[in-house]
């Protein structure tokens, strides 16, 4: 069985699916693995790393797609520069696994449903504790929480920590994250470890003690409703508590030198959380990331891809985060799409098993048929 990995073609993507030191256990197992030449080069990982380690170099990438078993990658599946899509090329009852972003493009998932793919989405795998290490949401959203809080302290014309010094005391920077989730709380951390004062604001109460255990104070905002979704995901409230969190946060986006939204419901736009008012009433200086620009973003300011300056208040709307460090997130990724496929794999031989609650969860396409209700549902 080939197990292959794909040199990613999307121009923001440097992140490879496998790094040489996953190669190599793979190896050991006893399976195939192909990759395609200069797959690693962005993450710093040469052809001759991945030789070392086993893997056979395939340059020509027609033929690597078109023979894999199991194909590996990171974006979902783009269009080629000859015209042609690189699902077109999989093989008839193949395998992949990908970030597929199912839920944003369901398309993507009727075209693999139409070349008969087996396809497994990684933002579909459950966020639950067996399936940890397969968890690519969350490796992939710990290292652009923590990539904000740099680009933020990078934008700001101040310092972030508390010093006394022979020409005076600065004050520490003031640092609100709204959306306390992975990426949130590693922000929190980031921020904290380099010496802000974090605020933080989640509609889940639940998060609470983890905010506080990070060392930041919590907004607590009291709805009259439901806000956790099954997953333990957020759902989308009603305008009513929208307004009232508007309300609530206004001041303290207002006091703040640096805002980081990383609010988020899933297969939907983001929640507006940060209004112009809120940034006309910023300092000037004052920063805002916005780590969900790509979906819509949290601030009506932002424009994903660009840093903007509004009114003396700078507005950063990053497009995948993770990719501007690839080595780590590679490495992180790698170790989870292969923890994933160990679910996929039995003597060497493919068995995909519905009975495994993360095989079928993550299972977005099988048999020519779309196996998910929700992505079903986007269709329409
Ligand atoms: P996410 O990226 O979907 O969203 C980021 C955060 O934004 C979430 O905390 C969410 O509550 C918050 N949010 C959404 N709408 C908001 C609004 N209007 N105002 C303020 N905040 C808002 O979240 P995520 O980091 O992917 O985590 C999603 C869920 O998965 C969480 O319950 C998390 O605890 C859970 N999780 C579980 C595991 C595990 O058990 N293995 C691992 C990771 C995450």
């Amino acid at each position: 069985m080939k197990i292959a990995v794909a040199k990613e073609i999307e121009v923001c993507e440097r992140r490879v699916a496998l790094i040489p030191d996953t190669v190599a256990k793979l190896v050991k197992q006893g399976l195939d693995v192909w990759v395609e030449a200069g797959a690693g080069e962005k993450a710093f990982f040469s052809d001759a790393d991945y030789e070392a380690a086993g893997a056979k170099i395939i340059g020509n990438s027609a033929q690597l797609w078109s023979e894999a078993d199991i194909l590996l990658k990171v974006s979902p599946p783009q269009t080629r520069e000859d015209g042609r899509t690189e699902i077109e090329l999989l093989k008839s009852g193949s395998v992949l696994i990908s970030f597929l972003n199912p839920l944003g493009n369901p398309v993507i998932a009727q075209q693999l449903a139409n070349r008969q793919i087996t396809a497994l989405s990684m933002e579909l795998i459950p966020r639950t504790t067996r399936a940890q290490s397969m968890d690519a949401l969350s490796s992939q959203a710990s290292l652009a929480g923590y990539k904000a809080v740099l680009i933020a302290a990078a934008a700001l014309p101040k310092y972030f920590p508390m010093l006394t010094t022979a020409a005076g005391t600065i004050a520490p920077a003031k640092v609100f994250i709204m959306g306390a989730g992975v990426a949130g709380l590693q922000a929190i951390a980031t921020a904290r470890r380099l010496g802000a004062v974090v605020e933080a604001f989640d509609i889940r109460p639940a998060v609470k003690e983890e905010v506080q255990s990070l060392g930041a104070k919590f907004v607590e905002v009291k709805l009259e409703e439901e806000t956790v979704a099954a997953g333990g995901y957020a759902k989308e409230i009603s305008e009513d508590s929208k307004k009232r969190t508007q309300e609530l946060v206004a001041s303290h986006v207002k006091n703040s030198d640096i805002v980081i939204t990383t609010a988020q419901v899933p297969g939907r736009q983001a929640p507006r959380l940060v209004t112009e008012e809120m940034v006309a009433q910023m300092k000037p200086g004052s920063v805002i990331v916005d780590l969900a620009a790509e979906q819509g973003g949290n601030c009506a300011c932002t424009e994903a891809g660009k840093d903007i300056i509004w009114n003396g208040v700078t507005i950063i709307g990053p497009i995948n985060l993770p990719s501007s460090m690839p080595v780590h997130a590679s490495q992180l990724y790698a170790k989870n799409v292969t923890s994933l496929m160990q679910l996929l794999i039995k003597d060497k031989a493919l068995e995909i098993n519905f009975g495994d609650d993360i095989v079928d969860a993550a299972c977005v396409t099988h048999g020519g048929e779309i196996r998910n209700q929700r992505v079903k549902d986007a269709l329409q």
